[in-house]
């Protein structure tokens, strides 16, 4: 699997069963060190295929939720023009923005929502 940070190949250096979460959690660092984790679900353990449907587009909300919150927290207008632009409170625009305090941070989020959404491009749901 590539990278979520920078696109490398990654290897898997840990395994670990979770029988009772039905899932395996793999431990990952790809060539230039950068270290993520990624979760296996088998299929024969979903009861239904529909869950899967189901967690790709809850996957798909967040990514837009947070496409949408980094461009709230980068738009150079007053807390006001934006709430009413994005029909939110002036209250959540404000949290909005302090949930994205340093610049590095955001990059880094962006380019995981830009290769996630890569990667479940085309899921039918
Ligand atoms: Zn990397």
């Amino acid at each position: 699997m590539k990278c979520t940070t920078c696109g490398a190949p990654s290897a898997v250096m840990v395994s670990r069963e979770q029988p009772e979460q039905h899932r395996i959690e793999l431990s990952r660092v790809c060539e230039l060190g950068h270290r993520f984790t990624t979760v296996e679900v088998p299929l024969t353990m979903l009861a239904d295929k529909r869950e899967l449907t189901c967690a790709l587009r809850n996957i798909d909300r967040r990514i837009a939720r947070f496409v949408r919150d980094s461009a709230i927290a980068e738009d150079p207008r007053p807390v006001k023009e934006v709430a009413a632009a994005y029909n939110l409170t002036d209250a959540r625009v404000r949290q909005i923005r302090a949930s994205f305090p340093d610049r590095e941070s955001h990059d880094r989020f962006a380019k995981i929502a830009s290769n996630l959404e890569r990667k479940f491009d085309g899921t039918p749901c």
